[in-house]
């Protein structure tokens, strides 16, 4: 981002924020999300060690999914 040249319409300074506010809340629903979904995982996967491993991949993974998807919504909902 060059200094200076407004962001759609925002200065530098109010865009950091609202990059800051966005992530925080793209954080939550993350949480939110991930939560119910580990719980399911932990219930209904098999106790072995491979299924284990997946599982917790496939959570991280899907933390990371939604936190990216949520900020970007939270970005375009608070500009
Ligand atoms: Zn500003």
């Amino acid at each position: 981002m060059t200094p200076g040249i407004p962001v759609g319409g925002l200065c530098p300074d109010c865009a950091r924020a609202l990059a800051t506010r966005a992530g925080r809340i793209g954080r939550w629903v993350a949480i939110a999300t991930t939560v119910p979904l580990a719980l399911y995982v932990t219930l209904t996967l098999p106790a072995d060690r491979n299924a284990r491993i997946l599982g917790a991949a496939a959570i991280v993974a899907w933390y990371i999914l939604t936190a990216r998807i949520a900020r970007r919504v939270a970005w375009e909902w608070l500009t």
